[in-house]
């Protein structure tokens, strides 16, 4: 997949599952919310014309919509640190992170990128690994931060680390997933709500289709996303090649940590294998040197 298609198949899925999930998000809100919230409304004395009514469900599935843009568009990524078990660095540690930044920046710029506002946070576990998250949010692991001040190699290897970490932010792919996060929550409560309901008898014939289709969509639309996700691997690393070189990045995949394990899976597993085999990461990279 050459990388002009690469980010077609992406970004036309995120536009469908925003176009599929939306809608859904929006009228599960409504059925839901909508008639507690109409009747909050004429309790407080307003006008109940049907025009008035109206408005209120369009405002408030726009309110919905404008939530789910928050964590995209505010400093919130702390929101999501503790489902990663992201922390705040210590003091010794705060040194080692803005060392590792400066020296990611000076890299960057001196490839002729632009700088890109990123903060850092560390996860207490010893494997070698890092994740993007939120909106600029990337977390590094104890582990990697241990090694990489033992040499100047494993030093260089966190840059590379954090140079592929970074490439998920410059292509949105933690943003997009943040904001579908969100956008899903009063879903997901109207799921809740539909389910209680679905307690009482007769209402339960009522609520379990409406239930069940739109489970299928969501599951279907997150299953194709998931598809999408090894394109995403690609297009991070495409991006570590472009600060780092080819030279740094193939040496991260020599790395025992990237080892593949592989005795075998499922169709469907392999299908929504969320990174891609390394061997074939460390041909794409020499491809894509190979051309520049
Ligand atoms: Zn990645």
């Amino acid at each position: 997949m050459n990388a002009l298609l690469r980010h077609a198949v992406i970004d036309l899925t995120r536009i469908l599952a925003v176009f599929v999930i939306y809608p859904i998000c929006y009228v599960f809100s409504i059925v839901c919310f909508g008639p507690p919230l109409i009747f909050v409304y004429a309790a407080l004395d307003g006008p109940e014309t049907p025009e008035m009514a109206f408005l209120l469900i369009m405002g408030f599935g726009l309110a919905i919509f404008a939530l789910s843009l928050a964590p995209v568009l505010l400093p919130l990524d702390f929101m999501f640190a503790p489902s990663l078990g992201a922390r705040r660095p210590s003091m010794r540690e705060r040194e080692l992170l803005s060392r590792l930044e400066a020296d990611y920046d000076a890299i960057a710029s001196a490839n002729g990128l632009p700088k890109v506002s990123f903060h850092l946070r560390v996860i207490d576990v010893d494997e070698i690994n890092a994740y993007a998250y939120g909106r600029n949010g990337v977390a590094i692991s104890r582990g990697v931060l241990e090694l990489a001040k033992e040499t100047p190699e494993n030093w260089s290897m966190l840059i590379t680390l954090l140079a592929h970490e970074i490439g998920h932010i410059v292509n949105h792919d933690t943003r997009f997933f943040a904001f579908l996060g969100t956008l899903q929550a009063p879903l997901f409560a109207s799921i809740w709500i539909l389910s209680q309901i679905s307690r009482i008898p007769f209402l339960a014939l009522l609520t379990i289709l409406p239930l069940l289709g739109c489970w299928f969509a969501i599951a279907s639309i997150d299953y194709i996303l998931k598809l999408t996700s090894r394109a995403m691997e690609y297009r991070a690393d495409a991006y570590a090649l472009s600060v780092v070189g080819a030279e740094r990045v193939l040496k991260l995949f020599d790395h025992p940590t990237f080892r593949d394990h592989n005795k075998g899976q499922s169709i469907r597993s392999f299908l929504v294998r969320s990174h891609p085999p390394t061997e074939l990461r460390h041909d794409r990279i020499r491809r894509l040197s190979a051309s520049e």
